[in-house]
């Protein structure tokens, strides 16, 4: 019935649900069952984690129907929600049958699935959008990859179809996927219609949607600008007669996947851009109506543009815009008869998401870092990190290291990036205060690899342990402050101590960082004896263990009674200048540092 019915995930996650997850397979032909290992048997795909499989399913763009309780999808697909074209339909099913709520891609076709289904358990399709409930159509919002080329016509169209009144239906390209345009009054007749084509068409009667069955290929030298290939892509496209709109998406060959300007033709089209080897694309030379010589000479195949083109759109396909050269860029443009679903052609440009977790477990992580960790299919990272993230890795590859070989697992999330892979890269904290973030940038500064300099970094900030810890005992920093490490594994103890004693100088807020370890207990002492030179014995000073953690303890101390004894390597100690307070209340002792408000009230 729909352009997605074909891979429609039908969930069981236990033996109750079974049984009405079996009857909704049977009203959606072409839907697999997927069912709970060791609870379901007898199902096409297999699962071991529920939670993990349906953000793996709805990461891939999968209509998601599920017989379990509302709160078990919406929790699993929460962190992937930043995205909003990643919005497949999500259906929740109760146990008997009689309710199917639609969660989620209500415009991409969750509504109608729901209906369609709540039809055959002879159940409720609990709809909540507005407007839907009379046409049950969303002409202004089209599956995922699909365009409205003249969206000023979607209210006319509708009102006419609400009104009973007969609209026009034309379908040129995806036939076998048009299928969600159903209503009562489309066919043949009207003054309105709806037209469905990858041709560059204008119409002010009729409302033209561009489904994505065309895949563009495109080549092109090192460091050919943005403007030049899109300026390449448009005239190609308008002089062949297609819609941009119709792209699903940009191929190329591995060696440009940090090409700037494919990605800034492909976020410009709005599309993906995707990647083959040169043995992926030397495959289509049978199909090349340009192959040559010289481009097998440089990238190890007979053609980028076209072979791309033809490798993404699939054997079906044909090639219906031949190579397009300007100075420096290439292009081709192959059509499919079906919608294109570019997460499962070639492979993305590889990621790599460098995390600050924050200090803790899921409270003290950002909704960005989480959103990162749910995109990624590798995660590498000391094993008590990735510990603290277990609620969203499940069904991840984990890379747990030791402690001290950083610079190996530096190394391995980069090579697993450079694979094409989406890696996340764990820190605790931020990972750019005393942690792997400047590791990254240094490899691949010094190493230079071309695999390595192709992958798309990104850095995400975390709540550093500084700021959990001041929160927790009041608002010790508030004021000028700085961090120090007392740890001298990577800096000599002398510039360790020449820092703390500027920082006593200048009567800094001091967070102390790796404070103390098993070997190292003597640091914290010659610290405290520094500043104890330039503030008074009574300073405030917090030792934070474990924050945001089991067996978090908060301590509120002095300068002069600081005891190396109560603090060890899961702290972190703030010490404040020489204006700090502390004040007691309901038998709390907060610590706080005045901002210079005082003077002001006098
Ligand atoms: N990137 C981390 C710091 C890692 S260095 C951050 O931004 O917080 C390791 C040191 O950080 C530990 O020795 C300890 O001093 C401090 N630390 C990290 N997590 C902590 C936590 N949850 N509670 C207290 N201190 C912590």
């Amino acid at each position: 019935m729909d352009v997605i019915q074909q891979t429609i995930a039908v969930i069981a996650v236990n033996a109750a649900g079974r049984e009405t997850a079996s009857r909704i397979a049977a009203l959606l032909p072409g839907a697999r069952l997927h069912g709970r290992t060791g609870r379901i048997d007898d199902c096409d795909v297999p699962f071991a984690e529920t939670t993990a499989h349906v953000r793996q399913l709805f990461g891939d763009g999968v209509p998601v129907v599920a017989v379990c309780a509302a709160g078990i999808l919406i929790r699993a697909v929460a962190p992937l929600l930043l995205d909003k074209r990643a919005e497949p339909p999500v259906i929740a099913v109760s146990p008997d049958g009689a309710s199917v709520v639609p969660l989620l891609g209500g415009h991409h076709g969750a509504n109608r699935l729901a209906r369609h289904i709540a039809a055959g358990l002879k159940g409720h399709a609990a709809i909540t959008t507005a407007g839907d409930v009379a046409l049950g159509l969303a002409l202004d919002d089209p599956p995922r990859g699909w365009h409205v080329a003249n969206p000023a016509l979607a209210k006319p169209v509708a009102s006419a179809l609400l009104a009973g009144e007969p609209v026009r239906l034309a379908v040129d390209a995806a036939r076998g996927q048009s299928a969600w345009i159903s209503a009562p009054g489309l066919g043949t007749e009207g003054a309105f219609g709806i037209h469905v084509t990858d041709r560059a068409v204008e119409s002010t009667r009729d409302l033209i949607l561009h489904p994505p069955v065309l895949a563009l290929g495109v080549g092109c030298s090192r460091g050919a600008t943005a403007d030049e290939l899109k300026a390449l892509v448009a005239d190609s496209l308008a002089d062949a007669g297609y819609a941009q709109g119709s792209v699903a998406l940009v191929a190329s060959l591995d060696l440009k996947a940090d090409e700037d300007a494919v990605h800034a033709l492909a976020a410009g089209l709005g599309v993906p851009a995707r990647f083959f080897t040169p043995a992926e694309l030397e495959a289509e030379t049978p199909r090349l109506a340009n192959p040559s010589e010289v481009v097998f000479a440089e990238t190890g195949c007979h053609g980028v543009a076209e072979a791309a083109a033809l490798a993404a759109a699939g054997p079906g396909a044909e090639l219906v815009l031949t190579k397009r050269k300007s100075a420096m860029a290439t292009c081709a443009v192959a059509r499919s008869a079906a919608a294109l679903h570019p997460q499962r052609i070639g492979r993305p440009r590889g990621r790599l998401f460098v995390v600050g977790i924050g200090p803790g477990g899921p409270a003290s992580r950002t909704f960005e870092a989480a959103s990162a960790i749910a995109r990624s299919s590798d995660l590498v990272g000391y094993k008590l990190y990735l510990d603290l993230i277990a609620d969203i890795s499940a069904g991840k590859t984990c890379h747990a290291g030791a402690m001290k070989a950083e610079e190996t697992r530096v190394r391995q999330a980069l090579d697993l990036a450079a694979e094409g892979r989406s890696v996340s890269l764990v820190c605790s904290g931020d990972a750019g205060i005393y942690a792997m973030a400047t590791l990254v940038f240094e490899l691949i500064d010094r190493e230079d690899l071309p695999g390595w300099n192709r992958i798309e970094v990104s850095v995400i900030p975390g709540i550093s342990a500084l700021q959990g810890a001041a929160a927790r005992a009041g608002a010790i920093i508030n004021h000028d402050f700085c961090a120090i490490s007392l740890s001298d594994l990577l800096t000599p103890w002398p510039h360790i101590e020449r820092r703390i004693q500027a920082a006593a100088e200048g009567d800094f807020v001091v967070a102390f960082y790796n404070p103390v370890s098993k070997r190292r207990r003597e640091q914290l002492p010659s610290a405290r004896r520094i500043l104890l030179g330039h503030r008074p014995a009574s300073t405030p000073v917090v030792l934070a263990r474990n924050v945001g953690r089991d067996g978090e303890r908060i301590t509120v101390t002095t300068l002069d009674a600081l005891d190396p004894a109560d603090v060890d390597m899961l702290t972190v100690v703030l010490v404040g200048n020489s204006e700090t307070r502390t004040v007691t209340r309901a038998g709390k002792v907060w610590a706080y540092t005045p901002r210079g408000y005082a003077s002001k009230w006098e």
